[in-house]
């Protein structure tokens, strides 16, 4: 379990006014929430918090309007979502750190509900400025943050602001805390990992910390073929970053002196376009033509990955194995996500997923709901894989 932290779920919050930071970034079309998904995964904190009888003051951002204030970026049609999707009112005020914003939290009662306006309307918001946190501190008793998704974020609300006055983790945020907690700081070895994606260069940091943690890597997509570059293979027209090479020898290598078994794909399916249905054949490596791409591992690999995490008792997932989106290049990421789906639902490991294409590769799959924990905090998630300190974890670590 997750120590030094507060969690609101604990805590008697009646008659408190709770500064309650959320992440309500949800799509907008013709003035309206079109995907209301993410305000429905908090309510049951926010519910929680109304029948604790605490008076609620929302501080979110929304979009990037970058200090100035944009019509469009209200966060007035989400109000009126979750409004409608809680049945009691969610006022938006307009005036956050001036006299509007006062006058509205005196006027809350226990219960009630107050939205302020898209604090990136301020530029003090993303300077993480200091007295602007202070004239937010002033609105409220107890700080409770609930944007998990925002704590890569060294801003007023996330980073400042929490650190000037009782601050705890909310419903979301701490189980994100705990299921990143189980899965790499005290997880149940062996603890395997599965990165695949687009791009070494974009997960490099996450790789070379990974290589320190986990008992076995599996690396899967078009990154994994920079890997194959690097001993030897040719590897066609495939996505890959020549100049990664030597990079990926020295993560190798790393991950030999840290003990890490690195898996890469041992047969490939390669194609003659980047196109659904594409021409397509299963190979070992040794024939790939100057015209041919590789765009998913074969079921060889998929077999000895999946062999693999049936020994493992923690997998942590980020990145599809192959080019999901793009039908039956999909069959890798399907058949490995499938495998830890129902290993999990055995009970025979903790799964944990996240970060960017990954929520819409298992959704492919089918298996969104049978991990034990897929975080929708892309950045976020990414940054904690990395082995970095997130401002807005750091600053609700009680001290
Ligand atoms: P990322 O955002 O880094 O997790 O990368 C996800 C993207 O990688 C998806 O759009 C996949 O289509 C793409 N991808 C995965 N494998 C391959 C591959 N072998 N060749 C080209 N693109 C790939």
């Amino acid at each position: 379990m997750t120590t030094g932290f507060l969690f609101a779920d604990e805590m008697d919050l009646a008659d408190q006014r709770v500064l309650l930071r959320l992440d309500i970034n949800v799509p907008i079309k013709d003035g309206q929430v079109s995907d209301d998904t993410r305000i429905r995964r908090i309510l049951p904190g926010l519910q929680a918090l109304v029948a604790a009888r605490a008076k609620i003051i929302i501080l979110t951002h929304f979009g990037r309007p970058k200090g100035k204030v944009v019509a469009g970026l209200t966060v007035q049609p989400v109000a009126d979502c979750m409004a409608k999707l809680l049945g009691q009112p969610v006022v938006v005020e307009t005036d956050v750190i001036g006299a509007g914003g006062v006058a509205a939290m005196a006027a809350l009662q226990s219960g009630d509900i107050l939205m302020m306006e898209n604090l990136r309307f301020y530029p003090e918001e993303e300077a993480n400025d200091q007295g602007f946190a202070k004239k937010l501190a002033a609105l409220g008793d107890v700080y409770v943050g609930d944007a998990f998704s925002c704590a890569h974020r060294a801003h007023a609300s996330v980073d400042a602001l929490p650190r000037l006055m009782p601050a705890a983790a909310g419903r979301s945020f701490a189980a994100e805390l705990t299921a990143l907690h189980a899965a790499l700081a005290a997880p149940r070895r062996p603890l395997g990992a599965v990165v695949g994606g687009a791009k070494v260069s974009s997960k490099l940091a996450l790789l070379e910390n990974l290589v320190t943690k986990v008992d076995g890597l599996i690396l899967g997509g078009g990154m994994a073929n920079t890997f194959l570059l690097a001993q030897g293979i040719q590897i066609g027209a495939s996505l890959a970053e020549p100049d990664m090479v030597d990079t990926a020898r020295t993560i190798m290598a790393k991950a030999d002196a840290n003990g890490c078994r690195m898996i890469l794909p041992t047969d490939l399916v390669v194609a003659t376009a980047f196109a659904a249905n594409a021409p397509h054949r299963v190979t070992d490596g040794s024939d790939i033509a100057d015209h041919e791409m590789i765009l998913d591992a074969g079921p060889q690999s998929v077999a000895a990955v999946t062999a693999f995490l049936g020994g493992c008792q923690t997998i942590v997932w980020n990145g599809p194995m192959g080019a999901f989106e793009l039908k039956p290049f999909d069959a890798a990421t399907n058949a490995v996500a499938s495998a830890v789906a129902r290993l999990t639902q055995d009970q025979q490991v903790m799964s944990v997923a996240g970060g960017g294409d990954t929520m819409a590769a298992l959704a492919n799959a089918g298996v969104n709901d049978h991990f034990s924990y897929v975080s929708a905090a892309g950045g976020a998630f990414l940054e904690w894989l990395e082995g970095k300190t997130l401002p807005g974890v750091d600053a609700l670590q009680q001290r």
